[in-house]
């Protein structure tokens, strides 16, 4: 139901009224460095911060033999032993409304190289309009946003009329187990909200993306006699050379793809790792590196997955050095299909009528070409999915800010949405 323009302005001032409380939990988010697998300080911190605000929650750890078995489920290099997930619950005693989940991820990608940092990457240093720090964008800023929206709505003296879920969730970065784990567990609702950094624009379309990483063997032996050798460096950079024209291929599909022609390179692989050799003046063993690759909303990952491998396969008969360094192939991360949420839904047209209250302006749609968390709703759950989140810079890169004055827009479109989509009621 839409908004009266009452609550509305009681909603955005009660989001301004704790604005400089919600950036002092972000900078405490910040400074728990929570890279893979190590969530569990900064899971902590946001159950507490739940149970405060009155959520039913409850944490749970990740189970890999199920998540194996389950199409959302992505390969783990890890046991995820020492993280778990959180999940708020709050719901009227009889809803009237559609239900919502608000996910955030907690995981942070590494920091390159600190030193190069203005400021150390977990400082949270806060500078005019922007607040630093590794996952200050990506995406502490949009849990913030999550937890204040709720906030605001009930400051402003409302309640949700439907089921509300806050989720917490661990490992997006590299599989988007933590999300696949809270499918498993049966999470579920109308539309789910997820404010990744997307500058204030509604992603409505993401990519497929796999992760691999692949060993090659080379023949040691010494550089008087290079001809008794193989290196594994040179044969690792000849598969590198192949996997390029792959992505080339994959990129020149993009004009089937409606918006994805508009992207230099919606593909995009990259190779994120390397490492090989073991001495300066041996020709080296091994060499392995990691990597990732994208594809179009409707293709499925098997089918691109099986492209690899046959790739790889055949790949001895383009030089008889690659039939001998063998590369092996292992799938490391996120396996998963792209989305794309059509035009059209009602969660979307609640979205942009609350951006518009708070902006003035109309909703963006754009694509992002990496892997979403909404991706496992949309596709698994057929729930429509929002990735919606602050204006931020260098996410994943050095110095990564988020904007303020963005962030509390963003958590007053948050807060208006979850007000117009559940439905409210005096509390
Ligand atoms: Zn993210």
């Amino acid at each position: 139901m839409p908004l009266s323009q009452d609550a509305i302005a009681a909603i955005t001032s009660a989001v301004d009224a704790q604005f400089e409380n919600q950036v002092a939990f972000l900078q405490e988010i910040v400074r728990a460095p929570s890279l893979r697998g190590e969530e569990a300080g900064v899971q902590r911190i946001v159950s507490g911060a739940l149970k405060e605000r009155g959520y039913e929650v409850e944490t749970y750890p990740l189970d890999v033999a199920a998540l194996k078995e389950h199409p959302a489920g992505s390969p783990a290099t890890i046991d995820y032993a020492d993280t778990f997930n959180v999940s708020g619950r709050k719901a009227p005693a009889a809803s009237s409304g559609r239900s919502l989940i608000l996910n955030a991820h907690v995981d942070v990608v590494p920091t390159a190289k600190p030193d190069c940092w203005t400021r150390p990457p977990f400082s949270a240093s806060r500078e005019g309009d922007w607040l630093f720090g590794r996952g200050a964008g990506d995406m502490k800023a949009g849990l913030s946003a999550n937890l204040f929206a709720v906030a605001a709505i009930e400051a402003a003296g409302f309640k949700l009329q439907a089921p509300l879920e806050f989720q917490s969730v661990i490992d997006e970065e590299v599989t988007g187990n933590g999300t696949a784990a809270a499918i498993l567990r049966g999470a579920t609702a109308d539309a789910v909200l997820i404010p990744e950094p997307t500058d204030e624009e509604l992603t409505f379309a993401n990519s497929g993306v796999i992760k691999f990483r692949i060993t090659v063997q080379g023949v040691p032996a010494h550089p008087r006699e290079p001809e008794s050798g193989l290196s594994a460096i040179e044969a690792a950079y000849l598969v590198i050379q192949e996997l390029k024209v792959l992505e080339a291929r994959w990129n020149a599909e993009k004009l089937d793809h409606p918006g994805f022609d508009q992207l230099a390179n919606p593909a995009s692989l990259n190779i994120g790792t390397i490492s090989g050799g073991e001495w300066p003046a041996s020709i080296p063993f091994e060499c392995r590196f990691e990597g990732r690759i994208g594809f179009y909303p409707g293709d499925r990952p098997a089918d691109r997955m099986a492209a690899l491998e046959k790739m790889l396969s055949e790949i001895g008969s383009l030089d008889p050095r690659l039939e001998q360094a063998n590369p092996r192939l292992e799938w490391i991360g996120t396996c998963q299909a792209g989305y794309r949420l059509e035009a059209g839904t009602d969660a979307e047209a609640v979205l942009a009528s609350a951006h518009g209250a708070v902006t003035g302006a109309s909703l963006n749609r754009s694509i992002m070409a990496c892997y979403l968390d909404a991706a496992l709703y949309m596709n698994h759950c057929g729930i429509p999915s929002l990735t919606y989140g602050p204006l931020t810079k260098n996410i994943h890169g050095i110095d990564e800010c988020v904007n303020l004055p963005s962030l509390k827009r963003v958590t007053q479109t948050i807060a208006l949405f979850a007000a117009a989509w559940c439905g409210i009621a005096p509390a």
